[in-house]
Formats: structure tokens, sequence, C-alpha cells
């Protein structure tokens, strides 16, 4: 049965209305006989069905804008809110990169606010806001200036020439804002910390990655001491000052549950059959977009967090797993990878929390792969006897991104190693890089020597596929296969097969 909205039920009432009428009036004219009167009648009756279908149309028109507005804007200040901040830094970095100039982003938090809330009251710092607000407009007239919530704004500059601009904009905020503001509670005075983070060019700037990197400035400003802005150094991002933020911030994201399983899969370079995946961890932050591990790791590492996400990760991915092989029976059995961090075999239980987690998600343990790094065995005897436990329970062990550490190959002997990953670093000169291939080639002879398995990493191309089939490679990955996938997507990939043209996610790089 077809359903009606309020807007069509109020489109035929008004219509009804205006048939009533121009019917009455109608009627009232023949009534009254005279020629000139029907018409006037009918007159009547056309301006008001008019008059009335024009009023009605001028009210959806204002009803949609008003509701587009304030999707788009903050309702306290009215300023742009931050999609549509995203939007129009987006706008920006596409002219700049025409330009050849640089975007600026400038993320500023008001010091000390909440004790203008606490002395005040809400109501007094809700003011201080909008005063805030207008005079950030004021001072960068056609900018586009956002408020994010709470007392964070950002402002954008387009087309900067330089570093110095960019600065100089910094300290006129800093002076604006520093002039007292009078409010009806009495004059108020505050001071705002500032970062400022810069499009590198080449279209490697997201508006997601500005607004990580300005926000990273802009707490370093105040861990320098608040009231002063702060340029986004990329090199010092981890340093002890953004981190202690940060930790907190990842702290908020294991409570808030903002960590996804990405799955990638292994291949059998014989079949071109999926044999297994292997598990990769993404922070979905709901202001930066989807970080990669390349910048939460190093972060998770330094504050011991590692510890929860690698356990989560474990859990999540062998539970995805074990759903995956109840789906598909009769296919071939499907395994698992799971990278370990080396902080990881620090913690003294490691070993019996991965058995209590395949016990209880059913993964059976010779399904289950544990990625290491060269790291975990050149620092960390005591890894040995956990290793040894694993394999004893017989989970698999593989030695990730080989060839990149010291590569000593005495350990490979000492260590219950059975699978080797070849880094894609040496696969991507495979076939165009003589000393590439050479390692390649080397690596597989000796792995076959001392009876490991080989897998390669970051296969893109057809080229590389037959070349590593040809050396006996057994099993691969790369995006010339797929990208890694959320659970959803690698269930449909999982479901068709391989013969879709490779596929997979984009990640916002910090
Ligand atoms: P990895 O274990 O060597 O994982 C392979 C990485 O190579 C993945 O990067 C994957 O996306 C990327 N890759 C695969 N095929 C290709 C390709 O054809 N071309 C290119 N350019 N890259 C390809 P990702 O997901 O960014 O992970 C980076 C590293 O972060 C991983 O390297 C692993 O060392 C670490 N990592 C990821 N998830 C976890 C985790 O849950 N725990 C721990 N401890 N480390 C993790
Ligand atoms: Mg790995
Ligand atoms: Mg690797």
């Amino acid at each position: 049965m077809r359903r009606y909205s309020s807007r069509h039920r109020a489109q035929v009432l008004a219509q009804l209305m205006a048939a009533t009428l121009v019917a009455s009036a109608v009627f009232y004219a023949v009534a009254n006989s005279g020629d000139s009167s029907i018409v006037l009648a009918l007159v009547f009756g056309a301006v008001v069905l008019f008059s009335l279908s024009w009023m009605y149309m001028r009210m959806r028109r204002q009803k949609n804008e008003y509701l587009r507005y304030h999707a788009l804007h903050d309702s306290l200040t009215n300023l742009p809110n931050r999609s549509l901040f995203v939007d129009r830094v987006d706008q920006a970095l596409a002219q700049a990169d025409e330009r050849s100039s640089s975007v600026a982003v400038m993320f500023i938090d008001l010091d000390d606010f909440k004790e203008i809330n606490h002395s005040y009251g809400y109501e007094a710092g809700d003011k201080l806001l909008v005063a805030v607000a207008e005079r950030l407009e004021e001072s960068f007239p056609g900018a586009t200036i956002a408020r994010l919530g709470g007392d964070a704004f950002t402002v954008l500059l387009g087309d900067v020439s330089g570093r110095s601009s960019a600065t100089a904009a910094a300290e006129q905020i800093g002076k604006e804002l520093g002039a007292p503001f009078a409010l009806a509670e009495g004059e108020m005075l505050v001071s705002a910390s500032v970062g400022i983070a810069l499009s590198s060019g080449l279209s490697s700037s997201t508006p997601e990655s500005l607004l990580r990197e300005a926000n990273v400035a802009m707490q370093g400003a105040k861990k320098k001491g608040k009231s002063r802005y702060t340029v986004f150094d990329p090199g010092a991002e981890s340093t002890t000052g953004g981190r202690l933020v940060q930790e907190a911030e990842m702290r908020r994201a294991i409570k808030e549950k903002e960590f996804r399983v990405y799955y990638q899969p292994l291949v059998s370079l014989e079949t071109t059959e999926i044999t297994g995946v292997e598990a990769l961890v993404r922070w979905q932050h709901p202001l930066y977009g989807l970080i990669p591990p390349s910048e939460l790791i190093p972060l998770a590492e330094q504050t011991g967090l590692i510890t929860h996400i690698g356990q989560w990760v474990l859990k999540e991915a062998c539970r995805q797993v074990r759903a995956w092989q109840e789906e598909h029976r009769s296919a071939t059995i499907l395994t698992l990878n799971v990278n370990v961090s080396a902080c990881q075999f620090q913690q003294p239980n490691l070993v019996k929390e991965v058995s209590r987690t395949l016990q209880e998600t059913g993964l059976a343990p010779h399904d289950l792969k544990l990625e290491i790094t060269e790291s975990v065995v050149m620092h960390d005897a005591s890894a040995i006897t956990a290793l040894r436990e694993l394999k004893g329970m017989g989970i698999g062990l593989a030695m990730d991104d080989f060839g990149t550490g010291y590569s000593s190959l005495s350990y490979l002997k000492r260590f219950p190693i059975d699978t080797l990953k070849i880094d894609r670093s040496y696969v991507d000169g495979l076939g165009s890089n003589a000393g590439d291939t050479a390692i390649v080639h080397a690596t597989i002879a000796f792995a076959k020597a001392l009876n490991l398995n080989v897998t390669a990493e970051g296969i893109q191309n057809a080229e590389q596929l037959t070349l590593l089939r040809n050396l006996g490679c057994e099993l691969g990955q790369g995006y010339h296969f797929s990208r890694p996938l959320p659970g959803d997507e690698a269930t449909k990939l999982l479901a068709s097969g391989l013969r879709q043209p490779p596929r997979g996610e984009h990640i916002s790089q910090g």
C-alpha cells in the first residue's frame, strides 16, 4: 500500500482548499447569474489557487534551507561546523594544488575555558564563545571559521605562501583574543593556544590529516605553557608533550570501541585461491578518520596500551575467522595471521591469553599463525620460552618483514619459526632491481633448505606474481589480490573469490 508523507498530505490539503474556494466562487457567480461575475469568480479562484501554491512552495523551500543550514552550522555561534569546514578544506586543497600554494589550518583552543564556566556559569561561557566567534570573523573576513565543539575553533587560510603568513595569522589571533571581552557578567580575559598545520603539496594532505596535525600542534602549544602557537612538525609528532595527550585519546578510543580489524587475504600463488587472512588493526577516529597502524602501533607500544589492543585484535579476528570457517564449511580451511608486537612478549601471561582466546572462540590452534618481527627474538631471550610454548600448542609462527632487521640467520635455527614473510620492499623491486631480485631468490632458496614456508608481502602486479610463483614461493598477499578490507567486505570477497579487480580501503595518511 502506498504511504503518504505529511508533505504530500499538506499539498493535497492546499489543493482541496483551493478547489473548494474556486467551486464556491463559481457557485456564487452562477447563482447571481450575469456572465461577468462568472469570469470574475474564475479569476478570483485562480488567484487564490496560485497564491496558495506559491505560499506552500515558499514554506517548503524555507524549511529545506533551514534544515540544510542547521546540518552544516554550529547552533550557538552560527559558524560552520566540522562537516562544512572539512568540505571547505577539501576545496581549498584542490585550488592550492592548481596554484602550487599551500593551505593552512589553525586549531584554536581557549585556555582554561572551564574556569569561566565554573566561575561565571554556562550562560556566560556561551556568551563568551559567541563573542570569540565574532572576533575571529572580524579578524579574518572571508576566511572559513568553524566551531568544532566546546571551546575549539578552526580557521582555514587558503592559498598561503608559506609558514610565515600562517604564523602571522596565529599572532593576530593571539592579539585579537587577548583584548578583554565586555559581557553583562563582567569583563573577561581569555587566551588561546593555537596549532598550525600546513598542507604538504602533491595532494598528500587531506582535510582530516590537516585537522589532526593542527590539533597535535595545538596540544604542543598547551604543553609549552599555553597562550602561544605551534606549527606542526612531522618529526616531533611522537615527542613526550604530544604523547601524553594522545595517550588519553587512545584510552578513550579503547573505551569507545573505535578500533577496527581489517583483513587482507593470503593467497596460494599456484591456484590464486584465498587460504587465509592477515588481521591488520586500524583506528576509526571520529575526527581524523581511519588512522593506520604505522601511526597507532608506535603510540600503543610506548604507552603499553598495545597489550590491551593486541589482545582485542586477536580475539576479534579469531571470532571472525571462526565464523567464516563455519560459513564456508566445504571450502579450503581458512587460516588467520595476527601480528604480535615485541612488547606483548614482555607480558607474562601472553601464552595463557592466546590459549584462552582460542578456547573461547573455537578457532583451532593450527589455524592461527602469529607474526613476529626480528626485534622480538633479538631483544628478549625470555620470548623464546613463550614461542616454544605457543609452538607446542600447535600455533604457527611467522617471521614478518624478513630482511629489514638484523637478519641474523642463526636465530632461525634456534627459534621455532615455520614461515618467512619476505618484506614488501624487496618484492617491490622484483624483476626491475637486480639486488632485490637476488635477495628474494636467495631468501626463497634458503627457506626451502631450512624447511620453512615462504610468504611474499606486497605483490602489486602480475609480473611479480609470475616471478614469485616460478621461484617456488607458496603464498602471497598484496594489492594485486586485495587491499586490507573491513570485515563485511572481506565476507563478500570470501564468498565470491578473487575474480573481481583488486579493491580496498583508503586511509587518510597523517
Ligand atoms: P605487516 O604485518 O608487514 O602488514 C603488511 C602491511 O603491508 C599492511 O600495512 C598492508 O596493508 C601492507 N600491504 C599489503 N600489501 C601491500 C601492497 O601490495 N602494497 C603496499 N604498499 N602495501 C601493502 P598496514 O595494515 O598499514 O600495517 C602496517 C604494519 O603495522 C603491519 O605490517 C604490522 O607490522 C603492523 N600491524 C598491523 N596491525 C597490527 C596489530 O594488530 N598488532 C601489531 N602488533 N602490529 C600490527
Ligand atoms: Mg604482518
Ligand atoms: Mg610485513
